[in-house]
C-alpha cells in the first residue's frame, strides 16, 4: 500500500471526527472518499497532509510513517476545498508562485510553469487574472498550482511531481455542465499522470464516474471500502446502502413475502 492509514483517531474537543480509521491505497490509483457533510472526510485528508495531527495511529506514505513528518515535506500536493487563487496574479505567476519562492533558476521555472499551464488546457491565457476566468477555468489554475512541486522539495528535482494529490470536493462550486466535463478531464489527467491521489466528494454520481475504488465515511468512520460496482451490488450496512443508491425500504420485512427476510434484519 502506497498511502496507509492504521487505526487513527481525531477529536476536536469532545468531537470525535475520526473514528479508528483504517485504510490502504495502492500506488497510482484514484481513490475517491464519499460521505455526507460532517463525517470527517476533510479531516483525513489534512491528517494525510500533515495540517492536523491525529490523537492516535498512523499515516504511513510510501512505506514510511510521516506522523512527525512536516507538511511542506511529505510530497503532497492539496487542492483545498475553498480553494483561492491569488485574484492579483495572473495565471502563470498563480502556478508559479510556489517555484518562485525557492529562488530557483528562472528557466526552469519557465518550462515547469509551461508544462503545467499546458497539462491543464490554459495555454494562451497565462496572463489573465482569475476574475477573467470561468469557474472551470479558475479550478484548473488550482490543479496546476497544487501540482507543482512544494518548494522544499524543489532541492531534490525540480520537474518532481508531488507523490500524492488530494482534491478536496474540487467541483463543488462549479455548475453541472462543467463538472461533468471537469469529471472525465480529472480522470485522464491522473491517469496520465499516475499519481496516487484522494478525491473527495459527498455526490455519488461523481464518484462512481471518477473513482477507480470508492471509501464511505459516516459519523467519522469508514463504512465500506471498494469499487464501485462492489459497493453499489453489496453494501455491507444499511448507511451505504441507503447513501449509495436508491434503496427501497420496507419497514416491516414479515409483511413482504414474495423474499424470504434477509437474516438479522428488521427492515
Ligand atoms: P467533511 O469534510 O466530511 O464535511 P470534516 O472532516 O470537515 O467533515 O468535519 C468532521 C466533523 O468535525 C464535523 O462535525 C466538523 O464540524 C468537525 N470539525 C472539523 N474541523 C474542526 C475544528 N477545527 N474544530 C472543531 N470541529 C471541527
Ligand atoms: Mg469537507
Amino acid at each position: 500500500m502506497y498511502v496507509e492509514l492504521k487505526n487513527i483517531n481525531k477529536t476536536y474537543g469532545s468531537y470525535q471526527a475520526s473514528r479508528n480509521v483504517n485504510f490502504g491505497i495502492e500506488k497510482g490509483k484514484l481513490i475517491g472518499l464519499l460521505g455526507p457533510s460532517g463525517s470527517g472526510k476533510t479531516t483525513i485528508l489534512r491528517m494525510i497532509a500533515g495540517l492536523e495531527t491525529p490523537d492516535s495511529g498512523e499515516v504511513i506514505i510510501d512505506g514510511k510513517v510521516v506522523n512527525d513528518v512536516p507538511s511542506s515535506q511529505r510530497g503532497i500536493g492539496f487542492v483545498f476545498q475553498n480553494y483561492a487563487l491569488f485574484r492579483y496574479m495572473t495565471v502563470y505567476d498563480n502556478v508559479a508562485f510556489g517555484l518562485k519562492v525557492q529562488k530557483a533558476d528562472k528557466k526552469k521555472i519557465d518550462a515547469r510553469v509551461r508544462e503545467l499551464i499546458k497539462l491543464v488546457g490554459l495555454e494562451g491565457l497565462e496572463k489573465r487574472y482569475p476574475s477573467q476566468l470561468s469557474g472551470g477555468q479558475r479550478q484548473r489554475v488550482a490543479f496546476a498550482r497544487a501540482l507543482a512541486p512544494n518548494p522544499q522539495e524543489i532541492a531534490r528535482a525540480l520537474a518532481l511531481q508531488p507523490k500524492v494529490l488530494l482534491l478536496d470536493e474540487p467541483f463543488a462550486a462549479i455548475d453541472a455542465k462543467i463538472r461533468q466535463e471537469l469529471r472525465s478531464w480529472l480522470k485522464e489527467m491522473i491517469g496520465k499522470l499516475g499519481i496516487t491521489s484522494i478525491f473527495v466528494t459527498h455526490d455519488q454520481d461523481e464518484a462512481i464516474e471518477v473513482a477507480d475504488e470508492i471509501i464511505i465515511t459516516n459519523a467519522g468512520r469508514i463504512e465500506q471500502k471498494g469499487t464501485p460496482i462492489g459497493v453499489y451490488r453489496n453494501p455491507e450496512t444499511a448507511f451505504t446502502a441507503s447513501f449509495f443508491g436508491q434503496p427501497s425500504v420496507l419497514k416491516d420485512a414479515d409483511d413482504f413475502h414474495t423474499f424470504a427476510q434477509a437474516e438479522g434484519a428488521d427492515k
